[in-house]
């Protein structure tokens, strides 16, 4: 495959949220990523697209899906691929995130692939940096890439988005992939709906231009697709939920509150899962209803498709100099 010579599909040489992307990019990355899939499925799954073009992985928090996946999506390409572990790294002595990124850019990488606990992290590092930058999560701010597979992920089961309502429940407020999913499912004429405690949804939900219901019963009614989102522990500084247990009771997806959506409603979650507090195993396992270890593919092919078309702009202008 010899993507260069095509079409560009990202106006931008970074990736770093969904909000300012075009339609039209959006579905240019979903179309590239279908072909990814068929390659991905095929017994010899590697293209020489990126061929000494130099991958750099930057993740200073923890990350399984994600970080695999660039890193198979890379290699997939033909990249080099670096996986800089924060742990054994001089941030551990204190280093800023800037400096680490400017010794990393000095050893020019084509692309770098970050995760922050900061929002705006990744923005910072493509305004600083001469390579193209991908945000793979910056705070509660956004996930671009999570977004994108679980687009792919739906549009490859249901055809369209016009019409569809998804659910998108639990800890809204510190989810960078409830914010990324927002703006892309509304941009695709899905109709969005947050279930959350008042707690865990942001002050302003109201902007989005979503339903909200703090009752999940009511608001799983006649649902297609139904978004589960980890309760971020890490990131809350108080007591936003009176105990997990509690939680589960009111917030859980288990069989009996997933019986009340649309017949046919299928279940996500990006990830890692907290079985028994936001999801239950006897649906997260469930093959018939959960497309789990199917966004985990679409990963893998999904940003091998942000990776190409990340490589045209490359292939036409070089390095951000
Ligand atoms: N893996 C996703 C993220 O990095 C979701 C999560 O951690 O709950 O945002």
């Amino acid at each position: 495959m010899s993507a260069s010579a095509e079409t560009a599909i990202l106006k931008t040489s970074h990736l770093l949220g969904i909000e300012g992307l075009s339609i039209e990019e959006i579905v240019g990355l979903l179309d590239l990523a279908d072909t990814y899939v068929a390659l991905n499925r095929a017994a010899e799954k590697k293209s020489a697209l990126l061929k000494g073009r130099t991958l750099i992985n930057l993740f200073f928090e923890a990350s399984t899906r994600t970080q695999s996946s660039f890193e198979l999506a890379g290699k997939r390409l033909g990249a080099d691929v670096l996986n800089m572990s924060v742990r054994t790294s001089s941030v551990t002595k204190g280093e800023t995130l800037l400096d680490t990124a400017a010794t990393l850019n000095a050893m020019r990488p084509d692309i770098l692939v970050v995760r922050h606990y900061d929002s705006g992290a990744a923005e910072l590092l493509a305004r600083k940096l001469d390579c193209s930058v991908v945000n793979a999560g910056d705070g509660s701010h956004e996930h671009p890439t999570q977004a994108l597979l679980d687009a792919l992920t739906i549009r490859r089961r249901r055809g369209s988005f016009e019409g569809l309502i998804v659910a998108i429940c639990g800890d809204v407020l510190h989810s960078r992939v409830a914010r990324s999913n927002i703006h892309l499912l509304a941009k695709l004429g899905a109709r969005v709906r947050l279930i959350a405690p008042k707690t865990l949804l942001p002050s302003d939900a109201e902007r989005f231009g979503v339903e909200i219901f703090t009752d999940m019963r009511k608001g799983l009614a006649g649902v297609d697709i139904v978004m589960m989102l980890r309760l971020q522990l890490e990131r809350m500084t108080g007591a936003f939920v009176p105990s997990t247990r509690e939680y589960f009771r009111f917030y859980g997806l288990d069989r009996e509150k997933l019986a009340l959506a649309k017949p046919g409603a299928l279940v996500m979650h990006p990830g890692p899962m907290n079985r028994g507090v936001e999801i239950d195993s006897t649906v997260a396992d469930d093959i018939e209803v959960s497309l789990i270890q199917e966004q985990v593919e679409m990963g893998v092919a999904m940003r091998m498709a942000v990776l190409d078309a990340l490589a045209r702009g490359l292939a036409r202008g070089g390095r951000n100099t």
